[in-house]
């Protein structure tokens, strides 16, 4: 049977995701009870009673205790940080105010990068997120490619300037169904902008913290091609976040993933899956061009172990439809790229962790007289 410090131990794995630290060091383990049958409770104080990551809480903590020897069931209470608890998380975290929760209600947050520019990794972003969004799924896409943005130009966005709500939050842009955020959104398209670390960090924290996302099942991150600044600041703030790798199929190209792949695997962003783009060009009558090689994706997969979500042919309707600002997934679902696309934002469904509501989890109650 674990005692109550083992069991404070193993909760130190559980980071609170807008807070980047973990409930122990946030001081928000409210109680832990250890039954005699190795039935264990504990309590988590949490920022808000509404707080919409209370599902995620639960199945951490539930995952984090359950892994220690001699316990047999996990039950997971919760209450609110009274004022002064509040005041004391805000002065240990030097902040004024604590987050309310812009990244709260994202369920999966997944970063699409690659290892150089120019293999189609805005182009996949977009189309996955109409994928998904065909599938039924709430979809947000960050731009954070800061040097190379347009995500707003394939998203048809123009000069459109988002709007700030009442409570001070940035409200994403929509295209067609995407909440759509970008640093194209507040900068003239020509206009050459030089970000320097701490400005740029500031402002990737801020189209995470600032930005009213609200309920969403996906957030997509278009991550600035190569292993630079931008992808070690995500992965400060976004410990949950997943990374899916895209490469063109031939050998020198996997190379230059792997590297990303090699950064990824140093922040602790677990790898979710490779897809290779501009795999082979099929003309008309059928002949077929392996135009950027073959292979590369399963190579670079099978050496990261991670499945190959998709290898997604060259055609032209998609580099059209880019041009012409929709995803070629929501006009035209059965161009083979299209097809190859959806494939891919399918297997991303199939990778993501079920909601909290459906998790098997034993769900703990507390009672109102109790306490
Ligand atoms: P990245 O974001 O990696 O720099 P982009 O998504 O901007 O790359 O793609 C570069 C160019 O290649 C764009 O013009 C895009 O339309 C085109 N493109 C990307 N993937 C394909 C493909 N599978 N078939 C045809 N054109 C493609």
């Amino acid at each position: 049977m674990p005692t109550v410090e083992e069991v404070r131990d193993a909760l130190t794995v559980v980071i609170d995701p807008e807070l980047h630290r973990s409930i122990v060091e946030l001081d928000m383990v409210r109680r832990i009870d250890i039954g005699k049958d190795g039935d264990v409770a504990v309590t988590v104080s949490l920022t808000t009673s509404g707080c919409p990551i209370r599902g995620q809480f639960q199945g951490a903590v539930h995952d984090a205790v359950m892994g220690l020897g001699g316990v047999s069931s996990v039950s997971v209470d919760f209450d609110v940080l009274d004022d002064e608890q509040k005041a004391a998380l805000r002065s240990k975290l030097g902040r004024t105010e604590l987050p309310e929760g812009a990244l709260a209600q994202v369920q999966n947050v997944v970063c699409i990068g690659s290892g150089k520019g120019g293999v189609g990794k805005s182009t996949l972003t977009t189309n996955l997120a109409a994928a998904l969004r065909a599938e039924g799924r709430t979809v947000g896409v960050l731009d954070a490619d800061v040097w190379g943005y347009s995500i707003p130009r394939m998203l048809g966005l123009g000069a459109e300037r988002p709007q700030v709500s009442p409570a001070r939050k940035i409200i994403p842009l929509d295209a067609n169904g995407i909440a759509v955020m970008s640093i194209g959104f507040f900068v003239d398209e020509d206009a050459a902008v030089v970000w320097r670390g701490p400005m740029l960090h500031k402002a990737l924290k801020q189209f995470l913290e600032d930005v009213e996302w609200g309920a969403l099942d996906f957030l997509l991150i278009d991550l600035p091609p190569g292993t630079g600044d931008v992808s070690m600041t995500l992965a400060q703030l976004l410990p949950m976040a997943t990374f899916v790798i895209v490469t063109t199929p031939q050998a020198a190209a996997q190379r230059v993933a792997r590297r990303a792949a090699e950064m990824a695997n140093k922040v602790s962003l677990e790898i979710s899956g490779v897809i290779e783009n501009m795999a082979a060009f099929v003309t008309p009558s059928g002949e077929r061009f392996n135009i950027f090689g073959e292979g590369g994706g399963q190579a670079l997969a099978d050496e990261l172990d991670v499945p190959l979500l998709a290898s997604v042919p060259l055609t032209m309707p998609l580099r059209e439809q880019s041009d012409a600002g929709v995803p070629l997934v929501a006009t035209d679902p059965d161009d083979p790229a299209a097809q190859a696309i959806r494939h891919a934002a399918r297997g991303l469904i199939a990778l993501a962790p079920p909601p909290p509501q459906r998790a098997s989890a034993p769900i703990g109650m507390a009672l109102p007289m109790a306490g």
